[in-house]
């Protein structure tokens, strides 16, 4: 197959030698294919681009033009001002670079560049470059250009004239100090059509799968990306490279999840008795539609026979523990232990609590499996469940240690997933027989992101809170008005509730001026909250001292908690009815959710009064006052995602969310794609299903570029 062509490395291409080579190699282009996928940054056309001629006084212009002369203008004051003259075919104007002498060695008669700045009058019309780009050279080749080692590339002419942008499109590519626009823009004119000719056979789309999706071949997509005939075209290009990249990533996440869960036979549960009955008629509130609907398609994984490997997620207070109660009934009633696995011991306190309650009147024995259990207590708890006396055991990751063994363990749900390493979930898949898995996520995040990333796992969404919830008041409040507040919140102790102050950072440090939790602890617990219970919770301490803290506040004890984001967890105190964020510019939208649904959880009414710092401690961009007018202005935790998503980027949010490994989705762009998402996961769940190993003949080529293109990222995902 002709796909090795494109794996060859960049220094084969023509205009590259070993020197430019090296260049590429550090903008991580290492082959033909890598400069191919190389894409614009941006498209200029007479939209956008005005005409010399037109170009007037008080305009901010995108204009493109060959230098005609130059040279460096001094000035009385001293600064010396490198001034050009440009020319279109419409005319002539002045450019002047102030105090940047030393373009004069970079710019030359002859260079075509594209400029963009401000119109001022100086002596007539003087455009001052905010930003310019070399679009093309004048120079004669450098040695790089003439080293024609690719004997392979079967263009016969090589340009003399340097190319010229297509039609009235400008593309800018990302460029680097050492490789420059012009060098980019060479590079590709002189090796596209042999990239494209080759690229045709990469093409994994037939042609009705692709009508059927309404994209473009590969190599049209590819060509309108570096040649595009129209700006309209360029879009319809980049949903095409974004479809392989989704396709792609899904294939490696499908692969993933047949190990998971189709390799090896599953559990099929029955219900066997009517525990599941039992609960929901003793229950004091009927269930959502919600629930009611993720709920059978738990039911429905769980009775086939293939392992549930499924994500609950839905916002905070939706009832996914109460759904997660139901699906560990459906493995109780079917002969077998379920597990409820917690973050933290507290949390599995909690959790355990609560579902003694739910089942008190069934006979089925609930245990916790906790660290701080040992000696006699915790053989006895291990006897139990090894004798598979206990049905239901909640625990922290002490569930999953050595020495522990189930008697039959069928199902593990697993809370607040992103606290517990993939490679957690996997040792639990690993036992034999292996358990379904429910992962319950409160960081509910739109549908076709969720696939993007979890792609491996189903997914099920609980998008409606049970009716009747007061939703937690929100209020934005400028640093001057801190003293107000905290006499609010004094007011509220006073009235017997209790309240959590959330600072961004343990610790003052010189670089940052941000309100720290331990200096800002020493002074409201003089100050603003003397003679009341203030205590102190950060990240630092060790678990058990946290854990007695925590432990006390949620008993009353403690009437202030000042804290980092470690509260960030579900726990829920009921009297906890106040929140004041500091230094709110500093934490993600998803993250200030899920700090405020710490108050919303008593019937009181929450209140939530984020402050962020002054102009100093950098508190007073834009982008931040518009972050925290969303937060302020939704209590929906799916809104909050798309509008993290959206204002900080995927990049970002990817990164700040830290969801396991990197996405890596350069074409991709989940608030523009997102469609895309379905049907790419189908079709990749659809191949890998009917051929896991890919080893059929139809699906050789999906196989090589896969390896190809994705070889990285599949050791990453532990299936080769
Ligand atoms: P989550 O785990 O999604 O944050 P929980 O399962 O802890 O939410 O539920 C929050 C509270 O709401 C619990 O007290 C639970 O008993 C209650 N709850 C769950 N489902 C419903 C419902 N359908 N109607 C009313 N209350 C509910
Ligand atoms: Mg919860």
């Amino acid at each position: 197959m002709s796909l090795t062509q494109l794996d060859k490395p960049v220094q084969f291409l023509k205009g590259v030698g070993p020197r430019r080579a090296e260049a590429f190699q550090r903008m991580g282009i290492l082959c033909a294919r890598d400069l191919l996928y190389h894409a614009p940054r941006r498209y200029d056309d007479a939209s956008t681009i005005t005409p010399l001629a037109r170009v007037e006084v008080g305009m901010d212009v995108t204009a493109v033009g060959t230098v005609k002369s130059k040279g460096i203008v001094p000035t009385r004051s001293g600064l010396r001002i490198f001034q050009a003259v440009l020319q279109d075919e419409t005319g002539i104007v002045t450019c002047a670079w102030p105090g940047q002498p030393w373009l004069d060695r970079t710019l030359q008669p002859g260079d075509r560049i594209l400029v963009t700045g401000p119109v001022k009058f100086f002596h007539g019309r003087q455009l001052q470059p905010r930003e310019h780009t070399v679009l093309a050279r004048a120079a004669t080749p450098t040695p790089d250009d003439q080293a024609t080692s690719a004997t392979h590339i079967s263009i016969s002419s090589t340009p003399t004239t340097v190319p010229t942008p297509s039609g009235t499109i400008f593309v800018t590519y990302p460029a680097s100090e050492d490789l420059p626009q012009w060098i980019f823009r060479r590079v590709i004119s002189l090796n596209l059509e042999w990239l494209l000719r080759h690229v045709r056979d990469e093409d994994h789309l037939t042609p009705a799968t692709r009508r059927a999706l309404g994209l473009p071949d590969l190599a049209d997509a590819l060509s309108t990306l570096h040649r595009p005939p129209s700006l309209d075209r360029v879009d319809a290009a980049k949903r095409r490279l974004a479809y392989d990249e989704l396709f792609y990533l899904q294939l490696l996440q499908a692969r993933v999840r047949y190990h998971d869960t189709r390799e090896r036979p599953g559990i099929a549960f029955q219900r066997t008795n009517d525990f599941i009955r039992v609960l929901h008629d003793s229950l004091p509130f009927t269930l959502t539609g919600a629930q009611v609907r993720v709920l059978r398609e738990i039911y429905a994984d769980m009775s086939s026979p293939h392992r549930m490997n499924r994500m609950l997620q839905g916002d905070v207070g939706c009832g996914k523990t109460l759904v997660a109660l139901f699906a560990m009934l459906l493995a109780v009633e079917g002969g077998y232990q379920a597990a409820l696995m917690a973050p933290t011991e507290i949390l599995a306190e909690q959790h355990a609590a609560r579902i003694r309650e739910f089942l008190a009147g069934l006979p089925c024995g609930v245990e916790i499996l906790v660290g701080s259990a040992t000696g006699r207590r915790r053989e006895e708890a291990r006897a139990r469940v090894a004798g598979g006396e206990a049905r239901v055991v909640i625990g922290t990751h002490a569930l999953i240690q050595e020495g522990v063994e189930f008697d039959a363990l069928g199902l593990v749900v697993i809370d607040e997933q992103h606290r517990f390493g993939v490679r957690q979930r996997l040792a639990l898949a690993e036992r034999d027989p292996a358990p379904d898995v429910l992962v319950m996520s409160a960081t509910p995040i739109p549908r076709s992101l969720a696939m993007a990333l979890h792609g491996d796992l189903d997914i099920s969404t609980i998008d409606e809170l049970p009716a009747g919830r007061r939703p937690v008041v929100t209020r934005l409040a400028g640093p001057d008005r801190r003293e107000e507040v905290f006499r609010e919140v004094a007011r509220r102790l006073d009235r017997g509730e209790q309240a959590y102050v959330v600072y961004p950072v343990i610790e003052e440090s010189e670089k940052a001026q941000l309100r720290a939790a331990e200096t800002e602890y020493e002074r409201l617990r003089g100050d603003e909250f003397a003679g009341r219970e203030v205590a102190l919770l950060h990240g630092r301490m060790p678990a058990d001292e946290k854990d007695r803290i925590m432990g006390e506040f949620l008993a009353g004890g403690i009437q202030v908690l000042v804290a980092t984001t470690v509260i960030e967890v579900g726990i829920d105190v009921e009297g906890a009815t106040v929140m004041v964020i500091e230094n709110a510019e500093r934490f993600g939208l998803s993250q200030l959710h899920q700090l405020r649904g710490r108050v919303g959880r008593g019937d009181r009414g929450g209140l939530c009064v984020v402050i962020p710092g002054g102009a100093g401690e950098g508190g007073g961009g834009a982008a931040t006052r518009e972050r925290l007018e969303v937060f302020a202005r939704t209590n929906d935790g799916f809104e909050i995602a798309a509008a993290d998503l959206r204002i900080r980027g995927q990049g970002d949010f990817f990164g700040a969310e830290q969801h396991g490994h990197g996405t890596g989705l350069k074409f991709a762009d989940i608030l523009v794609h997102g469609d895309l998402v379905g049907p790419a996961r189908e079709r990749a769940r659809g191949i890998v299903d009917a051929d896991p190993e890919l080893a059929r003949e139809e699906n050789a080529l999906i196989r090589l570029v896969l390896e190809r293109r994705y070889g990285e990222r599949l050791k990453l995902f532990g299936v080769g």
